[in-house]
């Protein structure tokens, strides 16, 4: 067993270790053990789905801008304890220290974001059809909500769900990852701080998540459900949902394409790579994940990534200079092995990488490999690792059935300085996202979603909020005129 790492629990991590027997937080960095935290049980979680139940006619009843300064403060506390919130995400999510610098801020900008749309949830006045009538449409919270979040962010998918929830005047309870319990804890106290009631924000971590899962899909008091997680458990979650006609949104699995073509500029094209592959080691589902790359560029491609990704540093994400860190369980670590193993075994060449890494047992070297063709599994199945598998094509249609060729539909990636082409594969790309010359493509402003098995429905941007509201239509008739 690994040793009991020697962190002192100091500021909000003292508020949620407890000392008796509970859910057990572990540094994916060492496998060492952080700590423990309360375990919810389905019988408590139902007692607390009532209380927000009751709660919830008076949040309904503010207005959107009192909701809005509620919200804001939940914002401001965020970013002023961003460097405690950073290090908690480090310390059991694994990922380096910037980029969870990142994530605080990323997840901050949707509270942010949504305490502004929430002032605009416009309804309309509809020209009437005959005379003596006056139609309208006004928007209105779904009502009790609920999400289920992943580790991979801890914050970020969190806030998401969250933002547009409270801002439309939606309660909403949110089941974390088991790995990741402290991040969306130290968010529950924060939004407490901030004078949202506990009736209105509450975090359940849990050891029985199938349980907590099934309560939140039959009950018939929770009229939304929020998911980010694998396909596997987004369909399950569908079928559960079916029993009480509960509106869903689901953000699943990708597998994304990365299209280099000859016209790309290879630089932009290698940065767009780091970017979008290597990011939290691979393990986000925008992350590319099937690198398609035309012949007259594929070599010099090959080459200058593999170059890059030789040098990345790899280690715990709180090191300084880390930039790829753990993946997140030793199951994460033996799958990526096993897709690497069997696309070499298959003909693929490992350029850099292609083994665990010396620094600990669950880290990966950042890999390139070439060779990679449609009937490999790691062409077919999400990576999660920090491992480039590019394949080669020739003609732009070819490149596009390659890329279409999954039940997937999240986002996609092409690089070229051909306008016309950029919009051409844009628009015959079966994918909810499109980054062109772009492997940065989150940001709160702009829907996130995915098509086919990818998923159902958009989070951030205005559209964001819609997911939380229904629609009302009053006809007036009887006017008199
Ligand atoms: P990942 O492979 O990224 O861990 P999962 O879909 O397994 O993806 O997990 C995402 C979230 O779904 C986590 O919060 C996890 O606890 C939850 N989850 C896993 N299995 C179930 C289930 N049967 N019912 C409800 N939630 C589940």
């Amino acid at each position: 067993m690994p040793d009991t790492i020697t962190v002192q629990p100091s500021g909000m991590l003292r508020d949620f270790l407890i000392s008796g027997p509970g859910l057990e937080v572990r540094n994916p960095a060492s496998d060492a053990l952080i700590g423990s935290v309360k375990a919810f049980e389905a019988s408590e979680v139902e007692g607390i789905i009532q209380g927000m139940k009751a709660a919830w006619g008076s949040w309904k009843a503010m207005t959107a801008k009192q909701r809005s300064v509620l919200l804001r403060k939940w914002n401001d506390l965020i970013l002023a304890n961003a460097e405690e919130l950073a290090a908690l995400v480090t310390l059991e999510c694994g990922k380096p220290l910037g980029e969870a610098r990142g994530e605080v801020a990323y997840a901050a900008s949707f509270i942010e974001w949504f305490a502004e749309e929430a002032k605009r949830a416009y309804g309309q006045v509809i020209p009437p059809h005959v005379p003596g009538k006056r139609l309208a449409t006004i928007k209105q919270p779904v009502g009790l909500t609920a999400a289920i979040t992943p580790w991979n962010f801890p914050l970020a998918m969190i806030t998401r769900k969250a933002g547009p929830a409270l801002a439309a005047g939606c309660p909403m309870i949110v089941k974390p990852a088991e790995a990741t319990p402290l991040s969306a804890l130290a968010l529950e106290k924060l939004a407490h701080e901030a004078g949202i009631p506990r009736d209105i924000f509450r975090v359940v971590p849990t050891m029985d998540p199938a349980g907590i899962g099934r309560l939140f899909c039959a009950s018939p008091d929770i009229r939304k459900l929020s998911f980010t997680g694998s396909t596997r458990v987004g369909k399950l979650l569908l079928e559960q949902c079916a029993s009480t006609v509960k509106r869903v949104s689901m953000e699943l699995g990708g597998n994304a394409p990365f299209i280099v073509f000859d016209d790309a500029d290879l630089d932009l094209a290698v940065e767009g790579a780091i970017a979008s592959k290597y990011r939290n080691a691979g393990q986000t589902c925008v992350c590319a994940n099937r690198f398609l790359v035309q012949d007259g560029i594929h070599d010099a491609f090959v080459e200058a990534l593999s170059a890059r990704v030789a040098g990345m540093k790899v280690g715990p994400g709180e090191e300084a200079g880390t930039e790829i860190g753990p993946i997140i369980n030793i199951q994460g670590v033996d799958k990526v092995d096993a897709l690497v193993r069997s696309a070499c075994e298959a003909g693929a060449k490992a350029v850099t990488g292609g083994h665990r890494h010396i620094v600990g047992a669950h880290f990966f070297e950042p890999t390139v490999l070439t060779g990679i063709t449609s009937e490999m599994d790691i062409f077919n199945t999400e990576i999660f690792g920090p491992v480039a598998a590019i394949s080669r094509f020739t003609y732009e249609d070819e490149a596009i059935r390659l890329a279409n060729d999954t039940p997937y539909g999240l986002a996609s990636y092409m690089y070229t300085q051909d306008l016309g082409r950029a919009w051409r594969v844009m628009d015959q790309l079966e994918y909810g996202m499109v980054g062109v010359n772009d492997g940065l493509i989150s940001t709160e402003v702009a829907p996130f979603g995915g098509v086919k098995e990818s998923g159902l429905g958009r989070e951030g941007a205005s559209l964001g909020l819609d997911e939380y509201m229904e629609v009302k239509y009053v006809s007036f008739s009887g006017l008199g005129a």
